[in-house]
């Protein structure tokens, strides 16, 4: 549509930056050649963690990274009809495919290295979540560290060995987050930041003059915190793609950084959080101060009406907004978005408590949770 040469089935497996041309296998032709360039934009994304032991590569065991992974996975599921599934991790990732195991009859096992379910989160909210897929039948192994597979003769792995004990298993499903696909790029002499991400400008470039990155392979600067991270999300990338061409193409376009606002829905739970956790922020060097509240999502004889958990971070001394999560079962997601909007504008949670929303009984209390928790939490600061 827009002129672009798209080649897809093509695997660049050198980059040559003095020369500034690729080096490209056509994986269907199996044949090598090269493709010349004036400008670069590395855009090679993240991959999923794997744990690398016997039985790892086993033709049931899966990770979820694109979308035939997902279809490898489905395919399987139809014509193996598991009844077991063993999941790995409990990031977002791992409790959505919980959710999808539970609905095509799986019993349903998640062994997590920490104590709690969506270990980024803090833990009011991260046990609102644990509650959620245990009282949908998950079973929730906290603390858990793998320490083999046992397969069969086919290298199918039947059971995960760990310090938890032993768990049978039809299939495994590794869901521990991502790594950026980085080693081209710094085998061509492109810097990789303290994440191990593609280090980037607000212009989306590297210091290599005529190169630039975008996506779950670079880095985002944080704008509470100040700090690069590597958040690998599809929002995110998108951007920093849009200013990675312009500034390719000659352009002066600038992606201003992130407040990491992310939210996922986990059975009847939507999750939505935005700027640092209490952990986080603390690592960061604030002075945490937090409030958390329970209020209804809307006016409680309104048909609908949920509670929802609302969690303010808070710098103690100024009352500046870190962080905000929420918890419930609707009115979540996109409430989030208020407080993304505070941590770009660098609110305190006192002028939050004054901020003029929208009432109407059938969408909000009269007093909105987060005007609530703003409220409370402003009662702590100094
Ligand atoms: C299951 C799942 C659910 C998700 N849900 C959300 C969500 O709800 N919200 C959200 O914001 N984000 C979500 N994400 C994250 C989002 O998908 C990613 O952030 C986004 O796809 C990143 O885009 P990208 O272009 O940087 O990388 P990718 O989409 O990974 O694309 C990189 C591409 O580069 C190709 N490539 C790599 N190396 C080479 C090479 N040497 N030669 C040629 N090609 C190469 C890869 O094959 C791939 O096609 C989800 C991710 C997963 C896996």
């Amino acid at each position: 549509m827009y002129g672009i040469d798209v080649m897809t089935e093509h695997q660049v497996t050198r980059l040559d930056l003095d020369g500034n041309r690729l080096e490209v296998i056509d994986l269907k032709r199996s044949k090598s050649s090269h493709l010349s360039f004036d400008k670069l934009i590395i855009g090679t994304g993240a991959r999923s963690r794997r744990i690398e032991l016997p039985g790892s590569n086993g033709k049931n065991v899966f990770t979820l990274k694109n979308v035939q992974d997902g279809y490898d996975l489905k395919a399987f599921i139809d014509e193996k009809k598991p009844r077991r599934a063993v999941i790995l991790g409990a990031g977002y990732i791992s409790l959505e495919m919980c959710e999808a195991f539970v609905g095509r009859g799986l019993e349903t096992w998640i062994l997590y290295r920490r104590s709690l379910p969506a270990g980024n989160l803090d833990s009011e909210i991260s046990e609102r979540i644990l509650k959620e897929v245990q009282d949908k039948g998950v079973r929730f192994v906290s603390n858990c560290n793998v320490a083999s597979f046992s397969t069969n003769e086919s290298g199918e792995v039947m059971a995960v060995e760990s310090d938890r004990g032993l768990y049978r298993t039809d299939l495994v499903l590794m869901a521990m987050g991502v790594i950026p696909n980085t080693e081209l790029a710094r085998q061509a002499g492109v810097s990789l930041g303290k994440t191990g991400a593609i280090q980037v400008d607000s212009g989306q470039r590297t210091n290599v003059r005529h190169v630039f990155s975008a996506g779950d392979c670079c880095e985002s600067l944080h704008l509470v915190s100040g700090q690069p991270v590597h958040a690998p999300l599809g929002d995110i990338a998108n951007k920093q793609g849009r200013v990675a061409g312009e500034n390719a193409a000659g352009g002066d376009a600038t992606f201003h950084g992130i407040v990491g606002s992310l939210a996922f829905s986990v059975f009847d739970l939507e999750v939505a959080s935005t700027g640092l956790s209490s952990r986080a922020a603390k690592a960061a060097g604030f002075d945490v101060e937090s409030q958390v509240i329970e209020h209804d999502s809307k006016v409680g004889y309104m048909p609908g009406a949920k509670p929802i958990t609302v969690k303010m971070v808070f710098d103690r001394k100024s009352g500046r907004l870190l962080g905000g999560q929420m918890v419930g079962e609707e009115g979540v997601a996109r409430r989030i978005n208020a407080l993304a909007v505070a941590l770009h504008q660098r609110m305190t949670v006192d002028e939050i408590a004054r901020l003029d929303f929208a009432y109407a009984p059938p969408f909000s209390p009269t007093f909105d949770p987060i005007l609530i928790a703003a409220e409370q939490a402003s009662k702590k600061i100094g």
